[in-house]
């Protein structure tokens, strides 16, 4: 008899119904985030992990173990994380780049962002070219505004770090067939060339310490799990280009606030916090958020709401809980009906905000910097390994 069908769907353009995480991780075939492996992290980085490690945001991964071993015995890796710009950044865009900070920051390793500013222009047809650009450089600011150390970290802007990326995408581009694009992605025959083309460009910082060292340098790229079919063709191709393939770390979705993944993409605005919303307006979206409360008052005090399914919980969980008593303490009094819907998404409000303020004051620390991070071919270079400076390592 065949299997039932599932009933949610999870891939990186459709995330559907009530996931069930653990059935996910086992029909995309990755290893669990065991309290084994975050307990190795504490003792490598020596120090608290940080919310998304510690909450089970981040449960899923492929390789890690094999990264932290090599890191062990002295082979440094690098961190890798993109942006595609079409718009404003929300809370949920941070999370892996918050994750890559911390990793950053205790381990000493270098970070590499690419902004994906072509594949958004291919992939939007109402998108033109200096909309697209525009807002990388907006969104720029935003990851880099995470704390990054400029020393460590490059960024490739694809459609101006293409002079140093074009050499190792050619090479990549011979290795994947039409095929392989088309049945990951779903390609119609209607797609222009620029989004086969792109899988190529997408691929290249994966690889582009080792190719430019000539030495295997392991690469840790933290996705949302819906993204992780992304790195399956990055993975495949490694092993026939001869470089280390990618480790993952997966998280889960972050809800958004009307239900759904927390997305940009949506069309809907009240969605998601956007980094740049004004206080009134974080309030007025927090105010209609999706909850897992009950129909009323005196209903959820006496049988209590459910955080797994409330978007505010989700927020919480992601960071604005100060510490692990304070989370447990939310979690429990929700669950126990102590807590009220109002008075929680108050008590966030009151959090959001400072953070947001905080966020747009460190963007504009950045924003000098910024421009002398971005890869670009140095004047006169020459040969496919011409470029800058790679990261302090
Ligand atoms: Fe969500 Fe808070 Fe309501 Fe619990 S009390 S369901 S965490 S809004």
């Amino acid at each position: 008899m065949p299997n039932p069908p599932e009933k949610f769907v999870v891939t990186p353009f459709e995330v559907r119904g009530t996931i069930d995480y653990d059935r996910l991780r086992t029909l995309f075939g990755t290893q669990e985030l065991t309290s084994e492996l975050l307990d190795r992290l504490r003792r490598i980085s020596g120090a608290p992990l940080p919310p998304t490690l510690e909450r089970g945001v981040y449960y899923s991964h492929r390789d890690l173990a094999e990264l932290l071993t090599g890191y062990e015995q002295g082979r440094r890796f690098f961190l890798y994380s993109g942006r595609g710009p079409s718009g404003p950044m929300h809370l949920a865009h941070l999370i892996p780049f918050e994750l890559c900070q911390w990793f950053q920051e205790k381990l000493h390793v270098p970070m590499y962002v690419q902004v994906t500013d072509d594949e958004k222009f291919w992939l939007r047809p109402a998108l033109d070219r200096a909309t697209t650009y525009q807002w990388g450089m907006e969104n720029l600011l935003d990851i880099l505004a995470v704390g990054f150390d400029p020393k460590r970290t490059r960024v490739f802007f694809d459609t101006r770090s293409v002079g140093t990326m074009y050499s190792l995408a050619v090479d990549v581009a011979k290795k994947i067939p039409y095929s392989t694009v088309k049945a990951v992605f779903g390609f119609p025959p209607s797609t222009n060339i620029g989004l086969v083309f792109y899988t190529a460009m997408q691929t290249v910082p994966c690889f582009y310490p080792s190719w430019r060292t000539g030495t295997q340098v392991p690469c840790l790229i933290p996705c949302g799990i819906d993204q992780d079919p992304h790195f399956r063709i990055t993975r495949d191709l490694a092993e026939a280009l001869g470089y280390p393939k990618p480790a993952l770390l997966h998280s889960q979705i972050i809800p958004g606030l009307s239900g759904g993944k927390m997305s940009s993409g949506s069309g809907e605005k009240d969605n998601a916090v956007f980094l740049n919303d004004p206080p009134e307006q974080v309030e007025r979206k927090l105010k209609r958020a999706f909850t897992g409360g009950r129909a009323s008052i005196e209903e959820q005090r006496r049988l209590g709401a459910t955080p797994e399914i409330c978007s505010v919980w989700a927020l919480w969980r992601s960071k604005f809980a100060k510490d692990e008593p304070e989370f447990q303490q939310i979690t429990n009094d929700c669950r126990s009906g102590a807590l009220l819907c109002g008075d929680c998404k108050s008590n966030l409000i009151a959090r959001v905000n400072p953070f947001l303020e905080e966020h747009q004051k460190r963007r504009e620390i950045v924003r000098p910097i910024a421009e002398s991070l971005i890869l670009e071919p140095a004047p006169g270079s020459t040969g496919p390994h011409g470029g800058p400076p790679l990261p302090s390592p």
